[in-house]
């Protein structure tokens, strides 16, 4: 059984419980390690996203930002956080890490080449929650308003940047790999190929991939990613970790016992074989 997690997002960002609450809960479940990773969304038009009034009314619109100073600004204060509940926590291993926004841009990986000089995080779960459409930037969530044929534009464009995004090699693992799933989106066996190249670039960045147990709901009862993309995971000898997704502390270890049989029984490659 997996003893830690590492994805888990805390308040201040879009999460509901203080860092040393998680850390508590995690104790309390027997984890020997948590790891907190809050979004870093930076783009300069994310603001003017559909998505961005509901992040405000909300109160979670501090995982958006416009520019890399602004990240930092709530980033360095954060993990000064951490790095104090770590001594005050010896017991447990408390790790910095971040869900980062992957955007195929030379000013943006500039930014966060420094970004990450700065903050020195322990790991990066890479991720893409928004695709760019028409000048703007549209959130799965978005996307099932769209009409048909602008659902399988925008879904086109994540499998490509989900490729972009492991092929950087900026990540540690890939988070939620088909997220359009929350919105129903993607499970045709059309997108099996879009999987499938995504996972082969995964593959040769040696990127990693997270079995994320959020993905668990009474009308669609599997983790992310599918079984369709977690046979190619485990084809391409891709290692996984299983994550909760905590946005708060009931949710630490959520379905573990569940993700851990599957692992099993599909013999997939451990991302941590030590712990
Ligand atoms: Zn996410
Ligand atoms: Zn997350």
């Amino acid at each position: 059984m997996q003893t830690y997690t590492l994805h888990t997002h805390t308040v201040g960002f879009d999460g509901r419980d203080s860092v040393q609450a998680m850390v508590n809960r995690a104790r309390d479940l027997g984890f020997k390690e948590i790891g907190i990773s809050n979004h870093l969304i930076v783009n300069p038009i994310i603001r003017n996203t559909k998505m961005y009034p509901y992040a405000v009314k909300g109160g979670y619109s501090n995982i958006y930002s416009s520019s890399f100073e602004e990240a930092l600004l709530r980033f360095e204060p954060h993990y000064h956080e951490i790095l104090t509940l770590r001594e005050q926590n010896p017991d447990m291993r408390i790790l910095r890490g971040m869900e980062v926004d992957f955007f195929q841009d030379e000013k943006w990986l500039e930014g966060f080449y420094k970004t990450i000089q700065i903050l020195k995080p322990d790991y990066i779960i890479g991720s893409a929650h928004f695709v760019e459409y028409n000048g703007t930037l549209l959130n799965a969530h978005d996307w099932k308003n769209a009409d048909i044929e602008t659902q399988d534009k925008l879904l086109e464009q994540y499998w490509i940047n989900i490729a972009s995004a492991a092929a950087s090699g900026l990540f540690t693992w890939m988070a939620h790999l088909d997220l359009p799933k929350k919105v129903y989106l993607g499970l045709e066996d059309k997108w099996a190929e879009h999987e499938s190249r995504a996972v082969e670039a995964i593959a040769k960045s040696n990127t990693a991939i997270e079995i994320n147990t959020s993905g668990y709901k009474p009308y669609c009862y599997e983790p992310y990613p599918s079984m369709r993309i977690l046979e190619m995971v485990k084809k391409n000898k891709v290692p996984v970790l299983i994550s909760d997704d905590a946005h708060e502390t009931k949710n630490i270890g959520r379905h573990f016992d569940e993700a851990e049989i599957l692992v099993q029984q599909m013999r997939l490659k451990r991302l941590h074989k030590e712990k």
